[in-house]
Parts: C-alpha cells; structure tokens; sequence
C-alpha cells in the first residue's frame, strides 16, 4: 500500500468526515488502484491511522471488477 501527500490546491475530503485533507491512502488489487484521502490530525486518533483501507479499497475494487464482468456478458449479449 502506498501512502502520499496531495499539493494543497488538489485536496480533497476525507471520505470519513469530511474535512479537507491532503492525506491519502492508494491501494493495488488486480491492477486497478483507488485512492482514498483520509484526514491525518497529529494530535488525536485520525481518521486516517483508524480506517482500515485495506478492508474498504478491497471490497470497493472487488464490486468494481463484479460490475466490469457484469457489463462485459451484457456487451456480449448484445452482439450474439
Ligand atoms: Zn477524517
């Protein structure tokens, strides 16, 4: 897993609470990534240190690959 840091100007919400974050998390799964922005607090439990990215980005690219094959068989469908 990789984990960076946005410029400023491309910040974006922490998809936790809300607020702008130029945190975030990538993860890989199959040659499809998602990037996850997360908000980092140094002085209190994050969000970005509790959310287990892993878990979300792994369910999230796996109903994402569902979807691709789903509309792959309707492509074919229509070409039978
Ligand atoms: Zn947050």
């Amino acid at each position: 897993m990789k984990v960076g840091h946005m410029s400023s100007s491309e910040s974006k919400s922490c998809v936790v609470c809300g607020k702008k974050t130029a945190h975030y998390k990538v993860h890989e799964q199959s040659g499809m990534d998602v990037t996850i922005p997360l908000c980092d607090d140094m002085n209190r439990p994050s969000c970005y240190s509790q959310v287990d990215v892993k878990k979300m980005a792994a369910r999230f690219l796996t109903d994402v690959k569902k979807e691709i094959q789903y509309q792959h068989i309707i492509a074919n469908k229509k070409e039978a």
